[in-house]
């Protein structure tokens, strides 16, 4: 293989303990990622003494004002390549671990979804920025993708413990997939944006990385092996980043409808779990065809299955036709759910290519995944999208106005989509050209490398 080796935790170690991460083999050619690691999209840095993080900051006299890279402040060392090229003989104790943790998690899941959309996706501030920075910084409670850079911080649980983002696949998936939606959704004008747009971004972000997991091998082997195909059984695909520190623990087989925003909405993640339902039981239902057409269950298993998506009681006898249908069919089983994951996440990328947004609604969503159906599967799965957007409410319940502001920490907040153009750092003014390449533009200089490479940690 030409591709460059990365070490990967497919889940938090925290969540996963004693388990070892995985080889991953990105895209591109061992010998051209340079130290940080650093290839012509992206560089990862560990900085020394950074704060506040990037985005919109006030400053001590009340000024407010945007907050980009580069960082040209003290990093610690850089992660630097084996003699092949290769990183996976880092330390995984290491800063340089980190860092190279961080950029093999971005490289990773952008290979997966420019697979899916068949080209590649550009970064949505590729008119300032040629690269974009990838910060590990331990000190911020939170991860966002913005102007020019993506940055994690660290996370406390409930239990009291820490835990950092740069190793948590989930966190990071999910901001590239804020950054996929950036690129080819694009942000609606302000007085066409709907809530829905702000629901369908975080499920848009959540399924990038529920999709992306599914290309570890050890997630596709353990989630087989515990479930024994029955998805909905409470499992590491249908738990999305449980360590999302803004919500308790969000969960793609859900049954929330719409109807429960007919009154209004507060939290964006909320809103946008009738759609990520919708379409994690699309997927569900894919696999279960997938598994009929090559006669690995039978069609009393699939009605069953179907008729209690959501019937705890009646799991238990789900899963015992589970049991009896997946000994000595293991292989055929892990060959539809990789097929099943392909469907979804091409239909998925060409559904977001298509999808304008101004006035976004789910209705939407589900018509133009209908449309892609049509033009690439034959209309196969119509009835079964359909059937899925009928159960959430979509185009029935017309979602009430939001109802608080959001607080000041929320991940959507405003930082991920400043840019040095925005009105809304200037009252309304488009700043001058010069003012707003000089905020764009600050060329990186040297690093300065300080401090020992093992992290402090807390
Ligand atoms: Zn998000």
């Amino acid at each position: 293989m030409s591709g460059t080796r990365f070490l990967l935790y497919p889940q938090a170690p925290i969540l996963n303990p004693g388990r070892e991460p995985e080889v991953v083999v990105v895209s591109c050619p061992a010998g051209t990622i340079g130290p940080g690691p650093e290839d012509d999209r992206m560089y990862a840095v560990n900085p020394v003494a950074k704060w506040p993080p990037y985005g919109m900051q006030t400053r001590r006299n009340g000024v407010r004002y945007l907050y980009l890279p580069p960082w040209n402040g003290n990093i610690h060392p850089p992660a630097l390549p084996d003699a092949q090229g290769h990183f996976d003989h880092l330390d995984v104790d290491s800063h340089e671990f980190q860092a190279a943790h961080l950029f093999g998690c971005v490289r990773f899941v952008l290979d997966i979804w420019e697979d899916y959309f068949g080209q590649r996706i550009e970064w949505h501030f590729g008119d300032a920025f040629e690269k974009m920075e990838l910060v590990n910084l331990p000190e911020y409670d939170n991860g966002h993708i913005g102007y020019g850079f993506l940055e994690v911080g660290s996370n406390l649980t409930e239990s009291g413990v820490y835990t950092l983002d740069c190793t948590n696949f989930d966190v990071i998936a999910h901001e590239v997939g804020h950054g996929i939606i950036y690129s080819v959704v694009g942000v609606p004008d302000p007085d066409k944006e709907t809530g829905e747009y702000n629901g369908f971004h975080e499920s848009a972000a959540d399924l990038v990385a529920m999709v992306s997991c599914l290309h570890f091998e050890s997630v596709m082997d353990d989630l087989l092996e515990n479930t024994h195909g029955n998805l909905y059984m409470l499992n590491r695909l249908n738990r999305i980043a449980e360590l999302a520190r803004n919500e308790q623990i969000r969960i793609a087989s859900n049954s929330l409808t719409m109807a429960a925003f007919v009154n209004g909405w507060r939290k964006e993640h909320k809103l946008s779990q009738p759609l990520t339902g919708a379409i994690f039981d699309i997927f569900v239902d894919i696999f279960h065809e997938q598994l009929l057409d090559q006669e690995l269950i039978s069609p009393e298993v699939e009605d069953l299955a179907d008729q209690y998506e959501y019937d705890q009681q009646s799991q238990v006898l789900v899963q015992e036709m589970f049991d009896n249908s997946y000994a000595g069919n293991e292989s055929g089983f892990k060959g539809a759910l990789e097929e099943s994951r392909d469907i979804m996440g091409g239909y998925l990328a060409e559904t977001w290519r298509r999808l304008p947004p101004d006035h976004l609604t789910y209705q939407i969503v589900g018509d133009i995944l209908s449309d892609v159906d049509e033009d690439y599967g034959g209309g196969k799965y119509l009835r079964i999208i359909a059937n899925n957007f009928e159960f959430r409410e979509i185009g029935r319940v017309t979602v009430g106005p939001q109802l608080a502001k959001l607080p000041k920490e929320n991940h959507m907040d405003s930082s991920r989509r400043l840019t040095p153009g925005s009105t809304e750092l200037t009252h309304g003014k488009t700043p001058a050209y010069c003012e707003r390449m000089r905020l764009a533009r600050r060329s990186r200089r040297s690093p300065q490398y300080a401090g020992s490479s093992k992290p402090s940690g807390r």
